[in-house]
């Protein structure tokens, strides 16, 4: 396993990307805060360029290629959001790059990879080992791989979300994060020990893919099937051995939320408070809008992760009863 990184490498991020990135804002709901009797915070990643935080990380890795990788290019898998985030970072910073995507990504997700310039190579996610995929075409074409959350880079840029949220907002009482494979939670749980150390720091990851809760609780990592949920950018089947290394020691929780309770997050950020934001992006709102929490007095944030959803999509999803 490589090193761990550390608060020190998020501030180093945050430098990187630092005029590449969107400072996103921070959005209330009177609404809500009444009804929890809390000070909610939103994080609108759904704001940042592509439209999620993966820019963060994307940019932040490509910014520490030489030479020699510049000139080879980056290689990629991902189930959307990093495609994207590479493919973008990878073209303003002049590089190649190459993605490997899901045959039911969404179609939007997809497009998007392909307009902003990269190569897209199709996979079945349900049959086929992308990782090995990924490792073979790297090899092959002399490409530097950079992962969707198990990178040092990866982890230190996505915390730079959580960094920029204390320096809006100040220190919380709790932290909650969307969670697929642990890039975002590891690295806001870095920035929060650092600048809040009192701050709760809870994954939320869906119902119907547990892994990273079964593997908090268990101390070990657990690998499941492909989780079938709407929150696809969070149908990962395990924690990255860095990740989990973070989130073990620097996560109070991980919790769930179900596709049922997304939805419901979904239709209160359109209706209320005018956003669009994904089902993946709505996991950490989820768990707070579920009101089953102790957070009454308590000053709470919550990452919204992205916005990236095909709007017919969209509106099935809030269509239904
Ligand atoms: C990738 C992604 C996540 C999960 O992030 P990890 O770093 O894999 O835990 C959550 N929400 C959105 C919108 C994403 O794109």
């Amino acid at each position: 396993m490589s090193r761990l990184p550390t608060y020190e490498d998020v501030v180093a991020a945050a430098a990187r990307i630092d005029g590449h990135a969107h400072q996103t804002p921070v959005l209330r709901s009177s609404t809500l805060d009444a009804r929890l009797g809390a000070q909610v915070f939103f994080k609108c990643e759904n704001f940042q360029r592509m439209g999620a935080f993966k820019f963060r990380g994307a940019f932040n890795a490509l910014s520490r290629f030489d030479a020699a990788q510049r000139r080879a290019g980056v290689i990629t898998f991902s189930s959307g959001n990093h495609a994207q985030a590479i493919a973008l970072a990878a073209r303003l910073q002049g590089i190649a790059a190459l993605i490997l995507m899901p045959l039911d990504a969404p179609q939007a997700k997809i497009e998007a990879t392909r307009g902003y310039g990269a190569e897209v190579v199709l996979f079945d996610r349900f049959q086929q080992d992308r990782e090995a995929m990924g490792r073979a075409l790297a090899a092959e074409r002399g490409m530097t791989l950079i992962p969707p959350f198990d990178h040092a880079d990866v982890i230190s840029g996505q915390g730079t979300a959580g960094k920029e949220l204390f320096e809006q907002v100040g220190a919380l009482d709790y932290l909650f994060v969307c969670l697929g494979g642990g890039g975002l939670l590891s690295g806001c749980a870095l920035a929060a020990r650092a600048v809040s150390p009192h701050c709760r720091v809870i994954g939320v990851e869906p119902e119907a893919g547990n892994d990273a809760q079964q593997s908090f609780r268990s101390g070990q990592i657990v690998t499941i099937a492909t989780p079938r949920t709407i929150a696809d950018g969070a149908q990962t089947q395990a924690l990255g051995a860095l990740t989990f290394a973070i989130i073990r020691r620097d996560v109070d929780d991980v919790v769930t939320a179900s596709d049922a309770q997304l939805v419901d997050a979904m239709r209160f950020f359109a209706e209320r408070m005018k956003i669009i934001v994904e089902p993946t992006g709505c996991l950490a709102a989820a768990a707070v809008m579920q009101g089953t929490l102790p957070l009454a007095g308590k000053r709470v944030g919550v990452i919204v992760s992205g916005g990236n959803v095909d709007l017919q999509r969209f509106a099935q999803l809030v269509a239904q009863p």
